[in-house]
């Protein structure tokens, strides 16, 4: 069951297996029936559908590409593909999955050790358990490498956490939150797995957003919080495997990125077709098929990179600059795409029933998280010209 309009112009799908096309369609399946209906009124609420994630689980799709561990091995193509058809239908719905599945499953997997992999991937697969991921903090978001204030300190086996987490997705209910801390010893960042009600951690959740409101993103306080050494990521010893983390997360929020311009486009496309004035659809005027090309050749040239993009990551080829490259241009491109598949709806765009609205407002967000527009501008400059502009 295809929806009509697909804005995959240049068949990308063909490219997948037909394990893989079955995947993706399951996926579309199951946005179209379950969360389109729902998606506007929970948005509204600023909730998050708790009763979705034992019926998300059924696709199997959690830690899509990852080797072992319960996981179903596919590739980072098919992670791609997926946060396509999610975001196309709900960007919140992808991003509280991109959490789940690659902020916190990918930190276990990438920095932890046998023993912590064998404990949580398994049931984090299974969404028996969600991830949440806490880097980012009141005072420093985009200088985190340099400028962490949240600490860490040894006290025999455990470890004693102190500061402020902001912006943390699914936090408010997450079984695990992956914290970034600073070790006040050796000054190097650290990973640490932090438990659902662990005395000394409040999470709260953020109000008034006006990007993403489903998603629940929570401002957390640490106080004196202890962490046992056996919950310490056993594999993270710098910030450069926080860094390992988010270069795989930011290529799939390139992706999700095409998913949200790809809703609104095709949102606009049916849209055009039925609309009437001076008593033609609005699709037969020029001027509004000139704005659909442009929209459609923007997805198709965000979708073709994404494409290559995850072909190098599956051959363990990917580089920093590369998967910042897709983000900065992947977050400026759907900016350019939801605000013309709002214009072309006229005043109906800014209604969220015809959901462009929630498309142009979860753009914002998706063009500032997972690093901002300036700061992936810069590691690609960086890579460019061999001059580091961050200071
Ligand atoms: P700032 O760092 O204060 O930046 C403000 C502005 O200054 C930006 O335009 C920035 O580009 C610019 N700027 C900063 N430094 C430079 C420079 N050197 N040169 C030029 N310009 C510069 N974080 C998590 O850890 N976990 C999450 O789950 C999470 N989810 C999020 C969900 C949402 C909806 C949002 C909005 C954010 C989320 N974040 C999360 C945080 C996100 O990663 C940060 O917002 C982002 O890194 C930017 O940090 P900041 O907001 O503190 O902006």
């Amino acid at each position: 069951k295809l929806p009509p309009i697909d804005g995959d112009f240049y068949d990308l799908s063909l490219k997948l297996t037909p394990e893989q096309r079955e995947i993706q369609l399951k996926v579309r399946n199951f946005m179209e029936d379950e969360v389109r209906p729902i998606a506007n009124e929970y948005w509204k609420k600023a909730e998050f559908p708790q009763q979705i994630i034992p019926k998300l689980a059924t696709l199997n799709i959690a830690g899509i590409a990852y080797k072992g561990y319960g996981c179903p091995e596919q590739n980072f193509v098919m992670e791609g593909i997926i946060a396509i058809e999610m975001a196309r239908v709900d960007v919140s719905m992808s991003t509280f999955f991109g959490v789940h599945s690659g902020l916190a499953m990918g930190s276990i997997y990438l920095c932890g050790s046998e023993e912590q992999k064998l404990e949580w991937l398994p049931k984090m697969q299974r969404m028996e358990a969600i991830g949440a991921f806490g880097l980012t903090e009141p005072n420093v978001g985009s200088a985190i490498s340099q400028g962490m204030e949240t600490t860490c300190q040894r006290d025999g086996d455990t470890w004693i956490l102190n500061g402020q987490k902001k912006w943390i997705g699914n936090a408010t209910f997450a079984d695990v939150t992956i914290v970034w801390a600073k070790d006040v010893d050796d000054k190097q960042v650290k990973g640490f797995l932090v438990r659902k009600g662990t005395p000394g951690f409040s999470p709260e959740k953020i109000e008034d957003k006006m990007a993403l409101r489903t998603v629940e993103n929570a401002l957390i306080t640490i106080t004196d919080c202890r962490i046992s050494e056996s919950d310490r990521l056993q594999e993270a010893n710098s910030f450069k495997d926080t860094a390992k983390v988010l270069k795989m997360t930011r290529a799939g929020v390139a992706w999700q990125a095409v998913g949200c311009a790809r809703g609104a486009y095709e949102s606009a496309v049916k849209y055009c077709k039925k609309r009437e004035q001076f008593g033609k659809p609005i699709a037969t005027f020029q001027l509004i098929q000139n704005h659909l090309v442009e929209m459609l050749a923007n997805l198709t040239a965000m979708q073709t990179l994404c494409y290559r993009l995850s072909e190098l990551q599956d051959e363990g080829l990917l580089k920093d600059e590369q998967a910042s490259l897709a983000k900065v241009f992947c977050s400026m491109r759907t900016r350019d795409v939801v605000s013309r598949a709002r214009e072309v709806m006229g005043g109906n765009g800014i209604l969220l029933e015809h959901d462009v609205a929630r498309f142009v407002a979860d753009a914002e967000a998706i063009y500032s998280y997972e690093g901002t527009k300036e700061i992936n501008s810069l590691i690609v400059g960086r890579a460019i010209t061999g001059y580091s502009a961050f200071v």
